[in-house]
Parts: C-alpha cells; structure tokens; sequence
C-alpha cells in the first residue's frame, strides 16, 4: 500500500504543478489582455418565433490573441472567476455591448434588444447593481432592452443576495433569463420567487429533440409550465429545420443557434441585423 502512495505522490504532484503553472500564467496573460483591450464581442442573433424576425443579440466574450487566434470563454472565464478579474472583464463586456448597442441603435437598428452573460460571481460582487445603473446613464441605453443571462445555480445561491440585486435591476427595466435551463436542480417555482423574465432551454435538450421523445417531452413540459408562469423561452442550439419546426410546434417563443447564424463580429452581424430576417 505504501508503495502505491508513492507512486500516486509521484504521478500526482507534477500534474498539479502543470495544472496550476497553466492556470497563473493564464491569470497573467489575462491582466495583460485586459490593458492591450483583447478582448471582443462576438454577436449572435435571437429570432422571435412569431415572425421569424431578429429580436436580440447574445454577447459572446472572445479573447482575440494577435497572430494566434480566438480564445473561447470556456476556457479563460473560469480563471477569471477565481482569480476575480471577472469583475474587470465583466465591467468591459457591459460597457461595450451598450456601446454597440447604442451604435446600432443610431444606425436605426432601434428594435433590437442586448442579451449579455453574467457570471455568477461576477453579480453578486459589491456594487455591482450600482455600477450597472452608471453605465446605463452614461451610455443612455434603454433598459427594458437589456436581459442578462445568469444560471440556475448561479441565481439559486446566495438567493437573498440574489434577490436584492435582481429586484434593484429589475425595477431599472433590466429583464434576467436563466441561462442553460434544464441542467441544474432548482424548479420554476423556486425559480419563480426571483424577478425572472424567461428561461433559456439548454442545447443539449434542443440538439435530439428530433430523435428523443423524452427530449421532446421535457421541452414540451418545460414551455408548457413557463408559459403558465408568464415566462418566455428561449431555445439555444437550434441546428436544423426539423428542430425549429418542432419548437414552433410546441410553442416556443425565440430561438437562436448555427440555423439562423454562428456568433459573428460586430462589423458581420450588423447586415442581418439590417435585414432583420435570415433567410
Ligand atoms: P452560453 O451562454 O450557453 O452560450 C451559448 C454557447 O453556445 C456559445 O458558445 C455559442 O457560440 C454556442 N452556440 C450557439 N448556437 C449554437 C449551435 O447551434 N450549436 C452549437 N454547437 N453551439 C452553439 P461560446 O460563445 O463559446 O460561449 C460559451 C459560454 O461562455 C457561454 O455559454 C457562456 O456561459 C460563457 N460566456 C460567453 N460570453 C460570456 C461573457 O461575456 N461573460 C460570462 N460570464 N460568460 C460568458
Ligand atoms: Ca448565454
Ligand atoms: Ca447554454
Ligand atoms: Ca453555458
């Protein structure tokens, strides 16, 4: 037995030393990405199943390295969150998205409507509601054309904490979705004691609704039950034609995914914005 410790101790300790050299010198490329400004939003639409017609854009945060390539927020939100450079980044995703937004809106793109991601952390950070409301005036946007994103788990723990910031936006006219809906525990009715404006249906639901019945059934469930609790849905993922008809079958009020559009710069997204159908 002893023997095995041994050689657990020897396999394990350079794997940790690689996991955590990885994660510091990620930490510190970020604090350099944050002053080079190398970061970007992507932009990907939502079509309101009613008219098939844009409704709003998701902001999608991309770490763009100069002669490297794209870096997914997969891979560096994580560090973000626990080293708490989430709160600078985040801070940048809000300001630039109610820029575009704002830009857009000039451009006489004036229905469109801003989803952005919230980190679970990143909200719950000490004034972040007030930094919020700055932005907001400074960049005269509208606020009932903004959601934010948060997850289940997100917005289910420190639920008195929660609550106090998501009533403060929402009476500024900030809607919240709750993102990836479907794969954590809490209910809709617990869900329900938060100002939530809507749910967002997973991809992993979305992707066999075509083959699965149960998949079908629990999308079915979950629209049937939101619906009844005044919340919109949204699906996420939505890849083939069978998949969206299906969703318009059910009653599903918006979907977004590669179908319609992949997440684009802003420079791209701005024609089908323009459009404001895909065809
Ligand atoms: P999410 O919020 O669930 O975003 C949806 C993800 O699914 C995006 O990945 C999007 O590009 C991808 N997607 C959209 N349609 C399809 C489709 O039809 N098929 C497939 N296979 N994928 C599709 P992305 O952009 O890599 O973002 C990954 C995650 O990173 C997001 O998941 C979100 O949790 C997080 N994230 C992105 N931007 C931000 C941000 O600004 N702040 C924070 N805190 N998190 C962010
Ligand atoms: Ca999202
Ligand atoms: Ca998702
Ligand atoms: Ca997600």
């Amino acid at each position: 037995a002893k023997e095995n410790g041994k050689n657990d101790f020897q396999i394990f300790m350079p794997f940790m030393l690689m996991k955590n050299l990885k994660k510091i010198e990620i930490e510190k490329s970020l604090k350099k990405a944050i002053e080079a400004d190398q970061f970007e939003l992507y932009y990907q639409p939502v079509i309101n199943l009613k008219d098939m017609e844009i409704h709003s854009v998701e902001a999608l945060l991309r770490w763009v390295l100069p002669e490297k390539g794209i870096i997914s927020p997969l891979e560096f939100i994580p560090v973000a969150e626990e080293s708490g450079l989430i709160v600078k980044i985040g801070e940048m995703v809000i300001e630039k998205a109610f820029s575009d937004l704002k830009n857009w809106e000039r451009k006489g793109i004036s229905y469109l409507h801003m989803a952005i991601n919230l980190s679970a952390r990143q909200f719950k950070t000490k004034f972040f509601e007030n930094m919020v409301q700055k932005l907001i005036e400074q960049y005269g946007v509208d606020p009932k054309k903004i959601s934010f994103e948060i997850t289940e788990t997100g917005a289910v723990e420190n639920f008195d904490v929660s609550l106090k910031i998501l009533s403060f936006l929402c009476q500024l006219g900030i809607r919240f979705l709750i993102d990836d809906f479907g794969t954590g525990y809490s209910s809709l009715i617990y869900l329900k004691k938060l100002p939530i404006g809507g749910v967002k249906i997973d991809r992993s639901f979305i992707s066999e609704i075509e083959f699965s019945k149960e998949n079908r059934a629990i999308v079915e469930g979950i629209i049937l039950m939101a619906h009844k609790l005044d919340l919109k849905v949204v699906a996420e993922g939505v890849e083939t034609k069978r998949e969206l008809e299906i969703l318009k079958e059910i009653g599903c009020d918006f979907a977004q995914g590669y179908l319609f559009s992949k997440p684009l710069p802003k420079t791209q997204v701005e024609k089908l914005l323009l459009a404001r159908k895909i065809t």
